[in-house]
């Protein structure tokens, strides 16, 4: 690629703040799922210092042999009652969970549905399955119902992310487990966008829509809200006592280190104390959705703290972000295969930490690069729904 537009593997030279440094240069954060704000919490890094203190850098071990620190068992405990769910479990990321509890969920005669648009973790899961595995199009009940139909008297499972990681909509959860109760299928929720962010106190998209005790579980990832790395599984006792005992990504790889464990603590006790930084994302989600769509970007439909501003091209939005970055504001790029082709954006993400002059700042550069490059006022591309300003 051309020289100067190449918009990944970007060097950050300080904490994931509401501005960053890079180049030297102090540049507004508009791309970090550090949605609450607490990567660079104060009481976040001491809790995270403290346990390398007690247990040392790493664990030497998987959680199945020698890898289970009692910092690892208070975690759990902490997750489980914040999901309010009877347990939990703790694997080394986000996207070894998926790997470690969708794979092992379904027998060789079972079958996995997928919506189209979810994580490639989760379609990585899949393939590790000896289920089979059938996608449905993106949030469309009648397609899914249409598949679910077909496959009588065999173990289902659907899978599918709570909150679209890329676009930032919501998946429909209500009508997901009403289907799911017709024919009989298991649904889990992939939340690692939700959790601390949408439904009650940050309990995640089941919760917010009233469903959560008609899902088998939730999986969650600390990379966003709670300011680590790691992941969990939440749901039934009986689940979780399977999944110690039968899951690859859990028993054959390494447990995570104790300085994130304690962070993820830290930060669930920080989110319970302060419900404010939940409420400050939103407001700062609303009011930026508001001055986007008075500038005429075509936004789709973001339910959440992600919103996509629709671009077009890949080569066009490996441009934005590169112009922006020289203007001060990092944005991220997404491109086929992370969305549709055509369907290239750049993926806005709001931290609670950052200010309304901050968005402003960002909305002005935004408009100036969007007029340069043609992106202002264009269509969302077809089938993405339009946004209204509103909290989910
Ligand atoms: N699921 C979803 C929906 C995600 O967006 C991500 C990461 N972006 C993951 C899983 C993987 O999480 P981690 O980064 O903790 O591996």
């Amino acid at each position: 690629m051309a020289s100067g537009l190449y918009p990944y593997f970007r060097p950050i030279e300080s904490e994931q703040g509401a501005t960053v440094m890079m180049d030297g240069k102090d540049v507004i954060m508009m791309g970090s799922n550090n949605y609450l704000g607490l990567t660079n919490h104060p009481e976040v890094k001491k809790a995270a210092q403290k346990a390398i203190d007690q247990y040392g850098t790493g664990c030497a071990g998987s959680r199945f042999l020698n890898g289970t620190l009692a910092v690892h068992q208070e975690c759990e405990e902490v997750l489980a009652d914040f999901m309010g769910t009877e347990a939990a479990l703790v694997f080394s990321t986000g996207f070894m969970t998926n790997q470690g509890v969708i794979a092992h969920l379904v027998p060789r005669e079972g079958v996995l549905l997928l919506d189209r648009l979810d994580h490639a973790s989760i379609i990585d899961a899949a393939r590790l399955s000896f289920g089979k595995t059938i996608k449905f199009n993106h949030s469309d009940m009648a397609d899914l119902e249409k598949k679910l139909r077909v496959q009588k008297n065999k173990t289902k499972l659907i899978v599918v992310d709570g909150v679209f990681s890329m676009e930032g909509d919501l998946a429909p959860l209500p009508d997901i487990v009403h289907l799911a109760d017709k024919y009989g299928a298991d649904v889990i929720v992939d939340d690692a966008h939700a959790v601390g962010v949408i439904g009650p106190g940050g309990q995640g998209t089941a919760s917010h829509f009233s469903v959560k005790d008609r899902i088998l579980g939730t999986i969650g990832t600390f990379s966003k809200s709670f300011a680590s790395i790691g992941g969990f599984f939440a749901g039934p006792e009986d689940v979780v006592h399977y999944l110690k005992h039968h899951s690859r990504a859990l028993i054959f790889s390494a447990s995570p280190p104790p300085a994130n464990m304690a962070a993820v603590i830290k930060a669930v006790e920080i989110i319970r104390r302060e419900p404010q930084r939940i409420d400050r994302v939103w407001e700062l989600t609303n009011y930026l959705k508001k001055a986007l769509l008075a500038e005429e970007f075509a936004i789709g439909k973001p339910e959440s703290p992600i919103i996509p501003v629709y671009v077009g091209d890949d080569m066009t939005v490996f441009r934005a972000c590169m112009m922006l970055q020289e203007e001060g504001v990092f944005v991220n790029p997404v491109i086929s295969p992370a969305v549709p082709p055509h369907h290239a954006l750049i993926r806005l993400s709001l931290m609670s930490t950052l200010t309304e002059k901050q968005l402003d700042y960002a909305v002005e550069k935004l408009v100036k690069v969007g007029k340069a490059l043609g992106f202002v006022g264009i269509q969302p591309p077809e089938g993405v729904e339009v946004a209204k300003p509103e909290r989910a």
